[in-house]
């Protein structure tokens, strides 16, 4: 078929910044504009050059409001895109709220850096409050399952990827001078998953399949299994009168932890000890949480509300820095839930200044540490650290959990494509790193898609 073309200008040979242009029907049609993360100098090289004239494009197709998904769209609209952004209701509401906080972010680390005289063109944030702002004025709500039109020759479909809410598996039909259908995966979630629903693959037919990776080179532990270990870690803790200290990510892991702890002190699976959620994004996004019943798994609800899964006796939201502060002259033995998730800023980064070098207490990680980060290096058991500053010796136990990730795992990803039914006509690999993107080829060559590629930043395909 003509004119129909796709060019990968993110996640493509790595995890991050998620962004994909679709030449089809006569339009320009952005799959993600997602933000690069990790090393500084080289994310800020990559984020702040739009590789193409942003008022060319016409439409923006959001998977989900992770990030690495949504946070390069402010800089679009600031460089001139004024076209519909097209994404579930869920993630058209969640964004608001991250795209707020990443611009906010940017803003802190430029006066920081400016405050130690590091100004550089590497500090200069991307885009500012006003933008992310005008990001909500563009959105467009899709729910799912849905066929929407975004023109007249193509036809957009949102599926459940059970990854975070709101997130989808984008399925669009082009009907110009032929027939093609392109499924893009998002990031897809697992089966099991409280609060979000099952992953629900498009199926039949598949002309263009466009799927991430991001673990399938690994095998996660169940959930049922994570639970079992957290609630002996929070008895291990409680009993020898320590704190549970959990760096976690604000969307999605924090509320499922939140949930778990929920489940596990209503069966009487852990003592009776405070926990607190000490993150404002977090309890932003706990609100979200509330406003989408429509999303939630109704099969795993134990209780009767959206509101009453996420509030229980035990449980304290933590919104104000002093009060923040004020639980390291707390007593007694706790469960301190703060972000970031790799303790590379935020709260959690004083909680373990003030507890890591207590041998009662017990660093538990429950997400993805990537290589040169704090978390990192405290999972991997070193004895002295760097936290804001100062050395610490650490005498805190440390242990990790697999099974609370928001990603399949390798046996999930190869009955997500099974499920898909086929045939797939070619496949591109993205959203991992080189061992994931190539067993992620294997497994699809395996299921019988012959033509397989692994496309390179900035590589064009005609489909
Ligand atoms: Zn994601």
């Amino acid at each position: 078929m003509s004119g129909l073309r796709l060019t990968f200008w993110g996640a493509a040979g790595q995890v991050t910044g998620s962004m994909h242009l679709l030449e089809a029907a006569g339009a320009r049609i952005l799959l993600d504009g997602g933000l690069f993360q990790g090393h500084r100098a080289q994310s800020h090289r990559l984020n702040v050059q739009l590789p193409f004239d942003a008022r060319r494009v016409d439409a923006v197709v959001l998977s989900h409001s992770h990030i690495d998904h949504s946070g390069r769209l402010p800089l679009l609209v600031k460089e001139g895109f004024h076209g519909p952004i097209y994404a579930t209701p869920a993630s058209r509401d969640l964004s608001a709220v991250m795209l707020a906080d990443a611009a906010h972010i940017q803003e802190k680390d430029h006066e920081y850096l400016e405050r130690k005289g590091r100004v550089g063109p590497e500090s200069e944030p991307l885009y500012s409050l006003r933008d992310a702002v005008a990001v909500q004025d563009l959105m467009v709500g899709v729910p799912y399952h849905r066929v929407f039109h975004v023109r007249k020759h193509l036809a957009l479909d949102f599926l459940d990827a059970g990854h975070i809410i709101g997130s989808a598996t984008v399925d669009l039909r082009v009907s110009e001078g032929g027939n093609h259908r392109l499924v893009y995966s998002g990031d897809i979630g697992r089966s099991g998953l409280p609060i979000v629903r099952d992953p629900e693959p498009p199926t039949g037919p598949i002309d263009t399949l466009i799927v991430e990776s991001t673990y399938a080179d690994r095998q996660h532990e169940s959930f049922g299994q994570a639970e079992t270990r957290m609630a002996e870690a929070v008895r291990r803790v409680a009993s020898r009168g320590g704190r549970l200290l959990i760096p976690a990510f604000a969307v999605g892991r924090a509320q499922e932890l939140i949930y778990s702890l929920h489940r596990l002190s209503r069966t009487g699976q852990i003592p009776q000890i405070p926990i607190y959620l000490d993150s404002p994004l977090a309890v932003d996004i706990t609100t979200v949480f509330r406003m989408h019943p429509e999303v939630f798994d109704r099969t795993e609800r134990f209780i009767g509300t959206t509101n009453e899964l996420f509030d229980f006796p035990l449980l304290r939201y933590v919104r104000d820095v002093s009060e923040s502060k004020a639980l390291n002259s707390h007593t007694g033995p706790a469960v301190i839930i703060a972000a970031s998730g790799m303790v590379e800023s935020g709260r959690i980064l004083h909680h373990l200044a003030h507890g890591i070098g207590d041998h009662r207490n017990l660093v538990l990680f429950v997400g993805f540490q990537a290589e040169h980060t704090l978390g990192r290096r405290i999972e991997s058991g070193q004895e002295r650290v760097r936290i804001l500053g100062h050395e610490y010796e650490r005498r805190a136990e440390v242990q990790s959990i697999t099974g609370y990730s928001a990603h399949a795992d390798r046996d999930e990803l190869r009955s997500w494509v099974r499920r898909l039914g086929g045939p797939i006509r070619r496949a591109f690999v993205v959203h991992g790193e080189p061992p994931a993107l190539e067993a992620m080829a294997g497994i699809l060559r395996e299921e019988g898609v012959r033509d397989v590629r692994v496309p390179s930043h900035g590589e064009s395909f005609d489909l």
